[in-house]
């Protein structure tokens, strides 16, 4: 599984070994290629287990428990827009930008760029 960095622009693959801080929904990523940090926002992380969880909840309380269907219905489908929506707006943010301080580490990451664009067929 690789992501893209979003300050790079650059493929990072999941599987190497990646630089990780945080825990839990506020887990951040360096990127091996440019240094920054890359996170998720913490509030549409938990938007999106909400909208899970809540979606799963509602349709087994409508499966077991007697209750009105169309209320079931309208909770199940509520959680699922917050679920979809959450999860479209969710994307890696850069969280803290490498702090770049010479022409030199400039013309490094430029480099890197260009060697990735070659070896892609
Ligand atoms: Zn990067």
């Amino acid at each position: 599984m690789s992501v893209k960095c979003t300050h790079c622009y650059l493929s990072i693959k999941m599987d190497n070994q990646v630089n990780h801080r945080g825990k839990g929904l506020g887990v951040e990523i360096q990127c091996p290629h440019c240094q920054a940090w890359l996170g998720r926002s913490r509030i549409l992380s938990g938007l999106k287990l909400v909208g899970f969880y809540g979606a799963v909840s509602a349709g087994l309380v409508g499966y077991f428990l007697e209750l009105d269907t169309r209320l079931v219905s309208l909770g199940m489908i509520l959680f699922a827009i917050v679920l979809a929506v959450s999860h479209l707006m969710d994307h890696l943010l850069v969280t803290q930008a490498p702090e770049i301080s010479s022409a030199r580490a400039l013309r490094q990451v430029s480099e890197r760029k260009r060697q990735a664009r070659d070896a892609e067929p």
